[in-house]
């Protein structure tokens, strides 16, 4: 099995992480600062008889005057095109206008998408995962969500465990 496999979401919600932790090499740089990446980025993860082209993006914003936020904008919507896969990164409790414009793209695309809901190693017990995920899940056609934790490395087998099925 081989396939492409997207990583959308606003800046600042770990895609990059993700996209290391996968690989095991820091590929992508992260920065708390958003936009750190500017160019999409492919890292091709092998394992058994399975082939999984990651495509690390620029994140979805606002578009603003500035030229590189339209051509970053750009790069983001186009890798959704020909893919076989989409992880929809979000971050665990926070849900943003930037959040919503990347949703509009992705609820068009019509391969499989996993929600991908992040940075869970921050939660207490008492903090609820996004109060309308399931609203959310079923804007996407009843994705499946997966929680995990980018930064340690938490619940990543079992992702990459679901894109290979979708693959
Ligand atoms: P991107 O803009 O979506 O590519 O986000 P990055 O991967 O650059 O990460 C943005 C910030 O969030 C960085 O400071 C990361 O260290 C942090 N981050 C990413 N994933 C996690 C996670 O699972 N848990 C925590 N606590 N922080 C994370
Ligand atoms: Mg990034």
């Amino acid at each position: 099995r081989c396939g492409y496999v997207a990583i959308v979401g606003r800046p600042n919600v770990g895609k990059s992480t993700l996209l290391n932790h996968i690989l095991g090499q820091k590929l992508a740089i992260t920065s708390r600062k958003p936009q750190t990446t500017r160019h999409t980025l492919l890292g091709i993860k092998t394992e058994g008889e399975t082939q999984a082209i990651y495509v690390d993006t620029p994140g979805l914003h606002k578009e603003n005057e500035k030229a590189l936020n339209r051509f970053m904008n750009k790069s983001a919507t186009q890798a959704l095109r020909d893919v076989d896969v989409v992880l929809f990164v979000v971050d665990r409790t926070r849900w943003t206008d930037e959040d919503q414009m990347v949703l509009e793209k992705v609820r068009y695309v019509t391969c499989p998408v996993l929600l991908v809901v992040n940075k869970v190693d921050r939660m207490d017990d008492k903090q609820e995962l996004l109060p309308h995920l399931e609203w959310l899940a079923q804007q996407l056609s009843s994705a499946e969500v997966v929680p995990v934790s980018a930064l340690q490395g938490r619940n990543i087998e079992e992702l990459e465990k679901l894109v290979a099925e979708r693959l």
